[in-house]
């Protein structure tokens, strides 16, 4: 595992990972367990909140918005799945790539929340890991996929 070193985050609450920017389109990519888990939890059908997408596996579908903002997205910045969002926003504002034998952490620059708070450091990227190792598992990620 590699992730960004000496780096601070603490999230300020603005919304702008549930939204398009003004920097880049939002794409909030969804694996099979992420759709699973809020259809069974919300008894929704997938088609209510997801669209399915290609060439983004191990993703196989993206989140419909709504006025730019993600369908789940409450009028006072708050996620009405929060308990159940999906991996892509667990991360956020990390995402993980796959470069060989290692999981590798990249940090996006459209988040007000970093460079602030507290310093995170390895327990924070270990623990990101493991839930990502966890969905990754369920779909059985092949790296000759990727
Ligand atoms: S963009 Fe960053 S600071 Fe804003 S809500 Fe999302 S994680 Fe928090």
């Amino acid at each position: 595992m590699e992730f960004p070193k000496d780096i601070r985050f603490q999230c300020q609450r603005c919304s702008r990972c549930c939204r398009h920017t003004e920097l880049r389109g939002r794409k909030i990519l969804l694996s099979d367990p992420d759709i699973l888990r809020i259809e069974k939890n919300l008894s929704l059908k997938r088609a209510e909140f997801a669209e399915t997408i290609e060439g983004c596996y191990p993703f196989a579908f993206l989140m419909k918005m709504v006025d730019e903002k993600c369908v789940f997205l409450e009028e006072d910045k708050t996620c009405k799945i929060y308990e159940l969002r999906p991996l892509i926003c667990r991360c956020y504002p990390f995402w993980i790539e796959r470069e060989g034998d290692l999981f590798v952490f990249k940090a996006t620059p459209d988040c007000p929340g970093l460079g602030k708070g507290n310093k995170i450091g390895e327990k924070y990227f270990r623990d990101l890991l493991s839930q990502a190792v966890e969905v990754y598992q369920q779909i059985n990620w092949k790296e000759s996929e990727t």
